[in-house]
Order: structure tokens, then sequence, then C-alpha cells
């Protein structure tokens, strides 16, 4: 999720590591390290917080390494803090491990290592690694580290130094990217390219289950079997600046097509094998407090709100409890009634939120049991709230939040479905369905990321508009708001969302010709009655983009611009549909010259009231 740098050459190790790891600043990060070979033991150097601090815990001191690996973390599994960052260690000393992404089976490995005698000294996933390798190892890093891969479940792009091996950086990757730089006498690794473009522009790009071992004079990829591969040198041609967004124009656009692999993320190590059940055990509510619940109070701001309104739906569907959803800043002032019984929960991307952190706090001197989303690790809600369910999307750049929305959706499905299975409240093939619903999402998230020319055409059509109307029934109703939203906030077009049965009640007298409308239809059950609002607004000379879910057949009778989303378990199209609205955001902001990842007069994290 973070950032690894590796490097083995004449040059002095530590500073080129602590170079190519400031090159991934932008990506934010809560602490960093590196490691290198010194005699028969691996020194470590790391640091919480940012990579200055670790630079300055040098003290001007000069290393000579000669090979070593760097890391700074977005911490997943374990706060922040000098221990849990990378690299870490065996118990011999011997072995450092950087590792990116999530090891969803580190528990029970974790458990079997510790039978053995294994001791661990920090609270992550990562651990488990350089355990494992020295578990494995008799004598060939590249064998022991493709043993140890072998026994992982999840996402991760790891490199390992040894001290009995000290000429060479072993590094594998599973579902998170990884680079080799190609130097002339010297070699580099990296999980982005800005990390080594100072050096070379001649790489190989690791495709999953590949692992590099990288020389001074030679770097040789291997399959998961230890077999060489041939690999083909990528020529990188992006310039510096545009190298740091992964080569997409903008962050928020890098942002919107990072959502298939956050989404798979925020499901990792969270349903049982067998696909039945899902497994939150960070949010602490006991067997008994479940069945005792009587309310549920979901506050949060801006996008999160719009999560929260989409949880609301949800649960209270699935769990049959009441949901209320409040913006937070209004929460904490209209003295809201909490009794025993009452679980509020909390969603804020960095956290720090104040409103949100301020009506936790409420919450709680009331006696609420509070359960926190959050995307930041270590967080003031993270630490404050009773119970957590991190949404694991990685680091957000873009002021506008894209990828943290949706994986609140997936953490708001995945919290009622652990209470709807307490609570006996859903059949169990009920549960597996929407299981096997949001197992499928990212692939599905990812198809309509690589079919979306035309939401680009429709965005044109809208930038030079003055209104626009989004409209929706129900759960659409909920991601018709964060569509508008998100048009507000990079294009600084007015928008408005409304719940589509109640425009004759007003807001119909502002529709005219040629008054831009975007109507999702994804809810077969109100297709009927969306066909018709779709029908009064046309009847005012409306333009009307649909959004539609693909097989509910007749919405282009009613429109002719029609953008369709793939077909899924009825409850979880906001996930789906929210994508082309993200878009049609975005170019709508960029047709209309907007500064797209910093959007005037807005912050990324409120930390004020
Ligand atoms: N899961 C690991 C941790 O929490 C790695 C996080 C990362 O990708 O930076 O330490």
């Amino acid at each position: 999720m973070c950032g690894i740098v590796g490097y083995i050459g004449p040059q002095e190790a530590v500073s080129v590591l602590i170079e190519g790891l400031e090159k991934l600043e932008y990506r934010g990060y809560d602490s960093a390290g590196v490691a290198f070979a010194e005699g028969s033991s691996i020194k470590f150097l790391k640091k919480m917080g940012k990579l200055t601090v670790l630079r300055e815990s040098l003290n001007g001191h000069n290393y000579r390494a000669a090979a070593g690996i760097g890391h700074t973390r977005w911490a997943t599994h374990g706060r922040p803090s000098d221990l849990n960052a990378h690299p870490h260690s065996d118990c011999t000393g011997r072995f450092a491990v950087v590792h990116n992404g999530i090891i969803e089976n580190y528990f029970s490995l974790k458990e079997w290592l510790q039978l053995q005698g294994h001791v661990f000294r920090s609270e992550t996933d990562t651990e488990v690694l350089p355990h494992l390798v020295e578990h494995f190892y008799d004598g060939n890093l590249e064998t022991a580290v493709l043993e140890a891969v072998a026994k992982l479940e999840g996402s991760f792009a790891i490199a390992v130094v040894t001290s009995h091996e000290p000429d060479k950086v072993v590094a594998f990757r599973q579902d998170s990217p990884l680079i080799v730089g190609l130097g002339r006498g010297e070699n580099f690794l990296a999980s982005d390219i800005p990390a080594i473009l100072k050096h070379t522009r001649r790489t190989y790009v690791l495709n999953d289950g590949e692992m590099a071992v990288l020389e001074a004079g030679r770097v040789r990829v291997l399959d998961r079997q230890g077999n060489e591969i041939i690999k083909g040198v990528t020529e990188v041609k992006w310039k510096a600046e545009q190298a740091e967004r992964g080569g997409y124009e903008h962050f928020m656009l890098k942002e919107i097509y990072e959502q298939p692999r956050a989404l798979r993320d925020t499901l990792s190590g969270r349903i049982t094998p067998d696909g039945s059940e899902v497994v939150l055990d960070e949010v602490s509510i006991s067997p008994e407090e479940i069945e005792g619940l009587k309310k549920i109070h979901i506050t949060a701001c801006g996008t999160a709100y719009h999560a929260g309104l989409v949880g609301k739906y949800i649960i209270e569907k699935l769990v049959r409890l009441p949901v209320e959803v409040d913006i937070a800043s209004e929460f904490r002032y209209r003295q809201p009634i909490i009794e025993p019984g009452t679980l509020v929960v909390v969603i804020s991307q960095s956290g720090e939120t104040a409103d949100t952190l301020a009506a936790l706090r409420e919450a709680r001197r009331q006696g609420a049991r509070v359960v926190a989303v959050t995307n930041v690790v270590g967080s003031s809600v993270a630490r404050e709230a009773d119970g957590i369910i991190y949404t694991w999307a990685g680091p957000e750049i873009a002021v506008a939040s894209t990828k943290a929305y949706t994986t609140q959706l997936v953490s708001m499905y995945l919290l009622a479905l652990y209470l709807a299975k307490g609570r006996g409240t859903v059949d169990p093939d009920e549960i597996k369905e929407i299981i096997l619903g949001l197992q499928k999402i990212a692939g599905k998230a990812q198809s309509i990321l690589s079919n979306s020319a035309e939401v680009k055409v429709f965005a044109g059509e809208l930038a030079s508009c003055r209104d626009i109307f989004f409209i929706g029934r129900g759960l659409d109703y909920a991601v018709a708001m964060e569509g508008s939203l998100k048009l507000k906030e990079i294009s600084y077009l007015h928008a408005e969302a409304y719940a589509a049965g109640e425009l004759k009640h007003g807001t119909l007298a502002l529709i005219e010709d040629n008054v831009p409308v975007v109507a999702l239809v994804t809810q077969e059950g109100t297709f009927d009655k969306m066909v018709s609002n779709i029908q009064e607004v046309n009847a005012r000379g409306a333009s009307v983009v649909a959004l539609a879910t693909d097989g509910l057949k007749g919405v282009e009778k009613v429109t002719g611009k029609v953008v369709y989303i793939p077909k899924t378990h009825p409850l979880l199209t906001p996930v789906l549909a929210v994508i082309p609205l993200q878009l049609l955001a975005y170019h709508a902001a960029v047709a209309r010259g907007c500064d797209v990842d910093k959007p005037r007069n807005l912050a990324k994290s409120v930390t004020v009231e």
C-alpha cells in the first residue's frame, strides 16, 4: 500500500534508499525505515513519522552499505510506531523484510511460528515473513523466500535481504506493484517508478507470482517454482511528475482507477474461506451485545455521510434495526437520544475529521458503543472508538474522495452482514449470495473503468451547463447525492440530488429546456417509477443521461443516453453506480479547466469544526 525501495551496487546504499523513498513522499505514509547487512547481522533504522525524522536520526552518520531495502508504511495491521515500522526482522536478526499490502492469513501463520518458538516483536501482519524465511532458510535465500511466499494469502510486494548473502536483494510480487530498475553495475527495486527515475529508465515490470533476484551485476527473474523467466525490458517514458501519479493526469483519476484493488483489500481476510460468513473481529462487539442492540446511529461528514446513507438502507434491510444517519456537526448539537442498546458508527477517511470526532466523543459520553470506519490506522477516531473497521483503501491524495467512499460502502456491507448473522435476521443462503456479490464487485468495477469512453462524452456536454440534477430512488438516491457532491466539489457546477418521487413536489419547476438530469435506474423494484420520472422531466425539455443496470430493459425508450453498469446483487449497486458518476465529475472538471486534485476552498482532512 505504501512504498518499497531496494538497491545493490557501488553507491552508498542508505543514501540511495532514502533518496528513493523521498521520491515516494507524495503518497503519504506514517513511518519509514531501511535495513542493510553490517557484518554478520542486519542493521535496522526505522522511525515513526516523516522521512525527515529518519534522516535526522542518522545524525550525519555515514554507513557503508552495498545493498539494502527501505520502506514507507501506510499501516494496516498495528498502529504507526517505531517498532511497527518496516523493515521487520526474524529472531536471529539476520533477515530483513519490507512489505506492501496485507497478509490475510497472518494470524494462523503467527500462531504456527510461535509454536515453533519464534518470538514476535511487532503488531504487524508483515512480521510473519522474516520468521518464515528464517524457518525455511538452508543456505539459499531464493528458495527460502519462495517457500515462505507459498504459505501466504493476500496481496503483497516484498523485498528481503540477509546477512548470510549480503550480495543479493530478493523481491516477490503478488497483487501489489513492484519494478526492477536496471543500472550498469548496480540495480534498483521500487514499488513505484519515481523512486528509480533519477538512476534509470530501463525496468523489468514484475507480474504476479514473479521473484526478482538482484545482484550488482545482474538481475534474474524466477517463477514460483524457481525457474528463470526471460523478461523484456520496459522503457519508462513518463516525466518525473507524471510518474508520481502512475501516469495518470491527476491523483483523483489514479484513485478512481485504484478502486478494484482497494475493494479487494477491504474484503481481504474478512470472509471465511467457504464464503458463508463475515469476519470482523476488530469491531469488538460481543454476541450478547449484538443481540441486545436496539438502534444504530451513523454519523459522518460529506462523502462519508453519503456512505452512511447507503449504510442505513442496507442495515435496516438486513438487520431489521432502526438506523438514523446524521451529519456529524448536527449530531452533537441536537441532543441525540442514546439509550442502552445503541450502537454509534462514525465514518471518516482520515480519522481526524473534527466534527466526526466530536460526535464520537458525545456518543461515548452518553454511553454508546462506538465503531469507527476509517482509512487511517491509529487515527484519532480509531483510537477513541470501541471497535474499528479499517477500509484499507491506501493513501488517498486527491481532495475529492473516491476510493475511500467505495471502500466505506464495502465496510457498511460487511458490518450489516456481520450484524445480520449475529441476530439471525437473514437466511444463510442470502448472506452467501451477497458475499459472493461482494467478491465479484472488484472485477465489475474494473469493467466499468475499462469501458468508460461515453461517460467522458456526456461530461463534455455537462461542462457548459449551469445547473444539473441527479435523481434516484432508495439506494440510487443516496448515490445520486454523492454524484452531485462530486460534481460540485471539483467542477464548481451547481448540482442537486433529489429523490425522484419528490420532483413534482417542487423541483420540477426548475426543469426547462436542456437542463441536464442524471437519472439512476439500478433497482428493478423501482424501475417503472423511475421511467415515469424520466418521462416527467423529458416532457419539460430536460436532457437525461440514465445510469442503469445492465439487463433492465427499456431505459433507452425514454432517453438515448444510457450508461450501463454490470448486473450485481441489487443491494450492491451503489459501489458500481458511483464509479461513472465519479468519472462524470472528473471529466467535467477537466473540461472546465479546474484544479481537480485541489479544488478551491477545500482541504483533504477537515480538522476544524
Ligand atoms: N500490512 C503491512 C503493515 O501494516 C504493510 C502496510 C503497507 O503496505 O505499508 O505494516
